[in-house]
């Protein structure tokens, strides 16, 4: 399974993916440094009020072109501390489910929903996540991955559009359109929430083991823009210019 779920490995864990050394990546470099870029920007938002209490902006980190990308839910105590998503238990729980499928963390990109650490660990907020959704639906088509693995209710929620919580929606793909990409959003149940609920990590292993399949289906073009009804609107004869 090794080298399954990303594209020509340019690899690291600084936020925007950067790669080390350019010239030996097929990948083009433009593209990592509009990533690359684009953290940069974000580590100095002030969108929301989270701004105040962070250590840093925890903006992703992985491979800058991955194929599978996870989106949890935000930052905490030690993601705020190393500036790095999914550092602490639930991101150990992570990498074994990754190890499990012959992937790792540097197969695959990870982000949150929220960059920065709301205070105490509690929910995001609906207008903390309305001020940082357009961040993450940048990273999404900068990154362009195939499968985008949503951990938990916030992150599938707010991928999928759909109210529907994570019980009910875990382990069923759906293509969406994410920006102009169409993406098979698979949501799966948050690894911080199986580390104390056996069952709940037993539905994530098995739903996890799908991942590989995922990743070999072809995905869909995002289907092309109605066309502007001006556009398609039949001409009036030239004679009848004029006459209203
Ligand atoms: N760590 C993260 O980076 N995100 C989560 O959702 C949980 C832990």
């Amino acid at each position: 399974m090794a080298g399954q779920g990303r594209r020509d490995q340019p690899l690291t864990d600084r936020p925007g993916g950067a790669v080390h050394s350019p010239s030996v990546s097929a990948v083009p470099v433009e593209h990592l440094d509009e990533l690359q870029a684009y953290a940069e920007a974000v580590a100095g938002c002030t969108r929301c009020r989270l701004a105040q209490g962070r250590t840093q902006v925890v903006f992703g980190s992985g491979n800058a072109h991955a194929d599978l990308m996870f989106v949890g839910e935000a930052p905490g105590f030690h993601e705020d501390k190393q500036g790095v998503p999914f550092v602490g238990q639930a991101g150990k729980l992570l990498e074994q489910l990754l190890a499990g499928i012959g992937m790792s963390r540097q197969d695959v990109y990870i982000a949150n929903v929220l960059k920065c650490r709301p205070p105490g660990n509690r929910d995001p907020q609906p207008d903390e996540i309305e001020a940082c959704e357009s961040h993450l639906f940048r990273q999404i088509e900068l990154i362009e991955p195939t499968v985008v693995a949503t951990l938990g209710n916030f992150a599938t929620k707010l991928l999928s559009g759909r109210p529907l919580g994570i019980t009910r929606v875990h382990g069923q793909e759906q293509q969406t359109t994410i920006g102009s990409r169409s993406v098979l959003l698979y949501p799966l149940y948050h690894p911080a929430a199986a580390l104390y609920t056996p069952a709940m990590l037993k539905v994530l292993e098995s739903d996890f083991v799908r991942l590989p399949e995922l990743l070999g289906r072809r995905v869909e073009p995002a289907a092309a823009p109605e066309p502007e009804l001006a556009l398609v609107a039949p001409r009036p004869p030239a004679e009848q210019l004029g006459l209203f």
